[in-house]
């Protein structure tokens, strides 16, 4: 595949930038022409098409813009109406979430309401735009992050958990300040207020902990100027099934909220007000893929067997309890991954351990028997919990992440285990720990365990006692040594996204690195038969629970190489059963030994790609694109 970049051609000429010069606080010139045609990265097949709703998250203020004595008036303007809207929309998410979810969980949004009416707060904004002669987007942000590095590091977690509701408001008026500047208001009441069942949502880049938001919403299609195939973002909407674009270069410009686009999820393609042939093109095509995904239902009843008789199993990634049902429609043969940290992600403060167990339990009850694998919270980079303060790192990937963090916050690593061993008790639950690294990471994740058993005895708690534990193989030095570790753990699964990043030294999430991140590189596909034939070896079962394990693309080499357990967003189960299926063990060892005799990632990729469209016939491969070629 090439690298997938924004075409330069279709560039609109007034694309300076944003905060660039104070004539951004002008009103910006409107390009004339806005039917365009945009390439970014697909991330979930399918075909949506709808109205836009936009959603904004200001991430950057450049400290140096000043503005004039006379434009204080204005600015001071702006910052009301940014406010009121803020109330507003806090008010109605406030209802909503007391409807839907729960009086409590509503309670959070009172605090926000509360600190918008704290004139101490606002007060200081408005000073200091008069004073200073400062944009009010930068006064709220150095005024926002001050606090928050204060309170962040008082003793006393109340005050503490309030930095996180100074964020979270000080974001949503960061928002609603530009938006207001750029004649866009409905863009962020968008997502609380107009985003509705059909419609398709562009943000310019999403975390997270947007996606349930979107999941509630039940949007027809997501598009996205940041992000990549296998980041965290894309990972949850592959669960959900939306078609998705991500790193849609230069579409920002000449958006606007309620513009009619086609989201093409699968070639990465996305129209702004396209012409009337291409919608109706595109409404055939729809139609086509609806077919498509017809004939893969026509798989969920089948087993999953090659034609020689070798049995797979294929398991299901979850984050949440939605999530097992949606696995359990796509007869999944148990949850393989089941990543706990999303769940952490979305409340101000971390839950206490009857809660997490009732979350927990509930999971396992839901699994009817069958096997899930619960996940050690992996934090850090992109999973950010709100009530945690992060301090800035210039290489987040390479440095205090998921199990590195989870021990520094042993209090909540103790906590997490805990429940995870009294849920436990109610059905086949295994643990497994992320990002290990080295054997001492391992030997600390069990005397956790042991700690946080005799803690569970004194007590008197059930739990059980013998949970089998896994380590996630997703770092070279693990990968190399998988001997060492098993004296410690039961299971190995590979976690191919980080890996690829990892062994590749390319970054999952950045866009520009994308050429570089190859699951067809040589060097990492001889790394996971050494891990394949190395657990073999050692008698320890494993799996791969990477975004690799649901991609078509890799299926036949995996099962070549010795795989026996995928485990992959229930929505991917269909279709790689289908090829599973329809090969031969003795077909897939060739294939899987002349790929590992081939020298370039693209050589790699062409022999993959002409095995699918083999099994599949062309016409089903189009809609197969790999995430993680
Ligand atoms: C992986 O790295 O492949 C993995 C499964 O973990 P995550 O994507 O959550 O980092
Ligand atoms: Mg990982």
């Amino acid at each position: 595949m090439s690298r997938q970049r924004s075409s330069d051609s279709i560039r609109p000429a007034t694309d300076t930038g944003r905060y660039k010069s104070s004539d951004t606080y002008r009103r910006s010139t409107r390009p004339t022409r806005r039917k365009h045609v945009f390439k970014g990265t697909p991330v979930v097949p399918g075909i949506a098409m709808g109205r836009v709703r936009l959603k904004f998250r200001q991430t950057q203020v450049l400290s140096d813009l000043t503005i004039t004595e006379a434009q204080v008036p204005r600015e001071i303007e702006v910052l009301k109406e940014a406010v009121r809207q803020a109330k507003e929309q806090l008010m109605l998410a406030r209802s909503k979430v007391a409807q839907e979810i729960g009086e409590l969980e509503a309670t959070i949004f009172d605090t926000h309401i509360a600190l918008l009416e704290d004139r101490s707060f606002l007060g200081k904004v408005e000073e200091q735009v008069r004073s200073e002669l400062k944009p009010a987007e930068v006064v709220v942000s150095v005024i926002v992050e001050g606090y928050f590095q204060t309170l962040s590091m008082v003793e006393d977690e109340n005050l503490r958990e309030r930095a996180a509701d100074i964020r979270d408001v000080g974001l949503r008026l960061l928002d609603n300040l530009h938006n207001v500047k750029h004649d866009a208001a409905v863009v962020d009441k968008a997502i609380e207020r107009h985003v509705g069942e059909g419609d398709i949502v562009f943000a310019r880049e999403l975390l997270p902990s947007d996606i349930a938001t979107l999941e509630h919403r039940h949007v027809a299609g997501v598009f996205a100027e940041a992000g990549s195939a296998r980041g965290h973002c894309a990972i949850m909407l592959r669960a959900l099934g939306t078609p998705t674009v991500m790193g849609v270069e230069g579409v920002y410009t000449i958006l606007r909220d309620g513009d009619f686009v086609i989201v093409d999820g699968s070639s990465g393609t996305v129209f702004v007000n396209p012409r009337k042939d291409i919608v109706d093109s595109y409404k055939r095509t729809q139609h086509d893929f609806h077919n498509y995904q017809n004939l893969l239902n026509e798989e969920v009843e089948l087993p999953a067997v090659t034609t020689d008789g070798v049995q797979v199993s294929l398991l299901a990634n979850v984050s949440k309890q939605s999530e097992v049902a949606l696995g359990h429609m796509y007869r999944m043969d148990g949850v393989g991954l089941y990543r706990t940290e999303f769940g952490l992600m979305v409340r101000n403060s971390f839950p206490d351990e009857d809660e997490l167990y009732q979350i927990y339990r509930n999971i396992v009850k839901a699994m009817d028997g069958k096997p899930v694998t619960i996940r050690t919270m992996d934090i850090g980079t992109d999973k950010i919990l709100p009530y945690i303060k992060m301090p800035h790192e210039n290489n987040p990937a390479l440095g205090r992440r998921s199990f590195r963090l989870a021990m520094e916050l042993d209090e909540f690593q103790s906590c997490q285990l805990r429940a995870i061993l009294r849920a436990a008790h109610y059905g086949d639950v295994r643990v497994m720990f992320p990002l290990i690294t080295a054997l001492d990471d391992i030997r600390m994740a069990r005397r956790m365990i042991r700690l946080a058993c005799r803690q569970l005895e004194e007590r008197k708690r059930r739990y059980n006692p013998d949970i089998q534990v896994g380590m996630m193989v997703e770092v070279p030095a693990a990968a190399m040594s998988l001997g060492k570790y098993v004296r410690e753990v039961q299971f190995f699964s590979v976690g191919t996204n980080d890996l690829i990043q990892y062994t590749c030294a390319a970054d999952r999430d950045q866009i520009e690195a994308a050429h570089w991140y190859r699951g067809t590189n040589p060097g990492f596909l001889a790394l996971l038969r050494h891990i394949v034939q190395e657990a073999e070896a050692y008698n320890r079962p494993v799996s791969i629970c990477g975004e690799m394990a649901g991609d078509p693309f890799y299926t036949m080499f995996l099962i070549g190489l010795g795989v026996r357990h995928l485990s992959m967003a229930p929505p991917q189960i269909p279709l790689v059963k289908k090829i599973i299926r329809s090969i031969n063990l003795p077909g897939a060892q060739r294939l899987a030994e002349r790929a590992l005799q081939l020298g370039s990632t693209a050589q790699i990729g062409e022999l993959f790609q002409t095995t699918v469209e083999r099994i599949l016939g062309r016409d089903i491969t189009v809609w197969t694109r790999s995430q993680s070629e």
